[in-house]
């Protein structure tokens, strides 16, 4: 019995090792992948809850990789940022969404939504990222105002006095700053007096409580309902995440939630997606 459990834990530290092989190639082949044009990016809608009229859509990165197949975020993101690569590839991602956003202007003029482009805690440290945004702008030619950078609860509120004052810059320039996630960390609203933000997005995880009978916890309803108001107060917009039926969207807008974001409306997909939204009927 003995011999049989040293040789379990042998194989447990192999298989452990294994991944950390697998992770460890993952990320050391970042950088050429990035290169060889293996990333792309998806878009999904924003829908105004009264209307549901496409107002924005949020940029989510997938890596085709040529062994792996199609990687979601949750795979690669966390290890770019550990390696730092998180920087290159964010700012060949803002240019991506940057220039998709720029063809939807061209195209739809003042229907044409805002993009939204998430933006990781390295990148928000990064002392070139108001130089890169202002760069990026200036070459795809996309008014500062349709631009809006998604930052975590945690992200903003470990920020220190540097990386605020990178914000404070780019909303001065016109640019938009959304709190991603909000409600999954450590939240402090009365901290947002202070922070340049013009948006907040309550995280998917609130919207489970919403049955089809569209009755929602009591408590969750109340979180959320305090929230909005006190958001409202502070002149932010507020997304809902993550609206998967009609009751949650109803329910959403019903507590005060312009925007909802979810499976809903449209799932994340290539431009044409949004594109065919964007063409249909806006009066339904
Ligand atoms: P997120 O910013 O919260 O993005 C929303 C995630 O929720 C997306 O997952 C989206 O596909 C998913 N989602 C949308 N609607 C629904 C719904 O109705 N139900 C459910 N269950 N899920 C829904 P995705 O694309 O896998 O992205 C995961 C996370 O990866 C993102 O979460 C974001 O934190 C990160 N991420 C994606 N793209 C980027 C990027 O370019 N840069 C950085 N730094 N992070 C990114
Ligand atoms: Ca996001
Ligand atoms: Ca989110």
């Amino acid at each position: 019995a003995k011999a049989e459990g040293k040789n379990q834990w042998a194989l447990f530290d192999t298989e452990r090792n294994a991944s950390e092989v697998a992770q460890f190639r993952l990320s050391a082949t970042m950088p050429a992948a990035l290169e060889h044009n293996e990333f792309y990016v998806d878009y999904q809608p924003l829908v105004g809850l009264d209307h549901y009229r496409v107002s924005g859509v949020e940029a989510l990165v997938r890596w085709w990789h040529p062994e792996l197949g199609r990687l979601g975020p949750d795979r690669f993101i966390g290890l770019a940022e550990e390696t730092g690569m998180i920087v290159s590839l964010g700012r060949w991602v803002l240019r991506q969404a940057c220039k998709q956003a720029r063809l939807w202007q061209d195209e739809f003029g003042s229907a044409a939504p805002f993009m939204s482009v998430n933006l990781a805690v390295r990148q928000s440290r990064d002392p070139n990222l108001v130089s890169d945004v202002a760069e990026i702008l200036d070459e795809t030619g996309l008014e500062p105002g349709m631009l809006q950078l998604e930052l975590t609860e945690s992200a903003i509120m470990s920020t220190a006095d540097e990386p605020l004052e990178a914000l404070r810059t780019l909303a001065r320039m016109g640019v938009r700053i959304a709190i991603d996630d909000f409600g999954t960390g450590y939240s402090n609203l009365a901290y947002l007096r202070h922070l340049p933000v013009h948006e907040l997005k309550i995280a998917g995880s609130f919207m489970e409580g919403v049955g089809e009978d569209q009755n929602l916890d009591p408590v969750d309803a109340r979180i959320i309902g305090t929230v909005v108001d006190l958001s409202h107060a502070l002149g932010l917009t507020v997304t809902a995440e993550g609206v998967e039926t009609r009751a949650q969207a109803t329910r959403m807008r019903e507590i005060g939630c312009e925007t909802g974001q979810g499976w809903f409306f449209a799932k994340p997909g290539p431009p044409e997606d949004v594109r065919t939204l964007l063409e249909a009927p806006q009066d339904a």
